[in-house]
C-alpha cells in the first residue's frame, strides 16, 4: 500500500467498512510511515472533536475535506 492508496480507504478505515485485509494493511504502513501517520492522528482527532461537539454523523464528503486540508498543511509544511 502506498500513502495515496492510504489517503483514499481512509474514511472508510473510520467507518469501518475497510476489509480486514486492507485494514491490516493499511496499520502496517503507517506504522512504516510517518506521513501517514500524522495524517491517521490528526484525522482521528478531528473525528473525535467532531463527534463531541454534534452527535451528527460525519459524511463521506466531510471525511474528504478533513483530508484534504491536513494533506494542504503537510505540503506546506515540508516546503
Ligand atoms: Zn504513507
Amino acid at each position: 500500500m502506498d500513502c495515496e492508496e492510504l489517503f483514499f480507504i481512509l474514511s472508510d478505515y473510520f467507518d469501518q467498512e475497510l476489509e480486514m485485509e486492507l485494514h491490516d494493511e493499511m496499520e502496517e504502513h503507517i506504522k512504516t510511515c510517518c506521513y501517514c501517520e500524522f495524517l491517521f492522528d490528526t484525522f482521528s482527532k478531528t473525528l473525535e472533536l467532531c463527534s463531541e461537539m454534534e452527535q451528527l454523523e460525519v459524511s463521506p464528503e466531510v471525511h474528504l475535506r478533513i483530508i484534504q486540508l491536513i494533506r494542504i498543511e503537510i505540503e506546506n509544511d515540508t516546503r
